[in-house]
């Protein structure tokens, strides 16, 4: 299959429309989108991202009102969310609408719904007409995809298009959190912070790094984020052992950046999650065997940072 690539959200669209795979940009990472009603389309998005069948994906909406046709009802603990998060990088779980195929859910009775901000994916999701189910757009178990070129490198040739933009802004995938249970809970923590979701919704459990919630968000039960490298989790830059097969990223000066294959000190913590998946594919790109990370405070966007490294490095 040749895999077009395109600039016109309306030509990409109209690709959904007639049941085609098509990746987009947003403002966490590159999403893999499909008909949420097409059946055929969401099958096909599990299979080329080879994708446990068990990992529900997020449906993408334009509008408030794409709401009503996927969720059953909407608590008020999410609606709180939604007023105050749509559009941007948040996910929420309420129950499902039961015309949506069990696939999008992976059987479950609840449903993650997004509107994301991004401007070409906002004129790409009011084109489709329909609720979009995407996963991001990267082979199943890879870093996430934040630029058009790693959806390529991963995907191409296996998916219908590729509609083009700017590399992923927050960098990070979206927060997710759990809405269909009586008390709110953060499953998956992302480029919304816990202390601006805790700031509108003081109920929400906001559970410890450490602390996993498998039987709640079967996603995070897979390995996650694996670059090829192994990944070396570091409080100290002086810690990071110079050498041409080893990497560095974080936030503080290691003496001999030039002693590293690659090497990026990131102004602060925002842009270490903005550049972290690009520079993991980077080391692969440049046969690094070893990725040393630098530990970040886990608060604000420095959260979802150390979940990611600790899945990166888990093994
Ligand atoms: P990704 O597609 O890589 O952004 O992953 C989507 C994340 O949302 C995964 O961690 C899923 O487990 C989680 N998710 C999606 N739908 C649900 C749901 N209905 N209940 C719990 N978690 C969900
Ligand atoms: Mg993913």
């Amino acid at each position: 299959m040749k895999t077009l690539l395109t600039e016109d959200p309306a030509a990409a669209a109209a690709l959904v429309q007639g049941g085609a795979l098509v990746a987009f940009p947003t403002e966490t990472v590159y999403g893999l989108g499909a008909d949420a009603f097409n059946a055929d389309s969401v099958a096909a998005i599990f299979h080329v991202k080879e994708r446990p069948a068990d990992n529900p994906l997020i449906v993408h909406i334009a509008c408030h009102d794409q709401l009503a046709d996927i969720a059953a009802s909407i608590p008020r603990s999410g609606q709180t969310l939604i007023d105050r998060f749509f559009p941007g990088p948040l996910t929420v779980i309420v129950r499902r609408h039961t015309s949506l195929p069990p696939a999008v859910t992976a059987g479950l009775d609840s449903v993650a719904v997004r509107m994301p901000s991004h401007p070409i994916a906002r004129r790409f999701l009011n084109a489709c007409q329909c609720p979009v189910a995407a996963p991001s757009a990267n082979h199943s178990g890879r870093p996430s995809a934040t630029t058009w070129e790693a959806v390529r490198d991963d995907l191409g040739g296996r998916i219908d298009a590729i509609l083009r933009g700017p590399p992923s802004e927050q960098g990070i995938e979206s927060t997710v959190v759990d809405c269909s249970q009586e008390i709110p809970v953060l499953l998956r923590p992302g480029a919304t912070s816990a202390e601006e979701l805790v700031a509108v919704l003081p109920s929400l459990r906001v559970p410890r790094l450490a602390e996993s919630l498998p039987a709640r968000s079967p996603g995070l039960r897979h390995r996650h984020y694996a670059p090829r490298a192994s990944v070396v989790l570091i409080k100290d830059p002086k810690e990071a052992q110079p050498h041409a097969a080893h990497a560095f990223i974080g936030t503080g000066a290691v003496q001999d950046p030039s002693g590293f294959g690659r090497c990026h000190i990131a102004s602060d913590v925002k842009e270490y999650a903005r550049v972290l998946f690009d520079f993991f594919r980077q080391c692969e790109a440049a046969d690094i065997r070893t990725v040393y990370c630098q530990e970040v405070i886990g608060s604000g966007v420095g959260r979802a940072v150390m979940d990611r490294l600790r899945r990166a490095a888990a093994k």
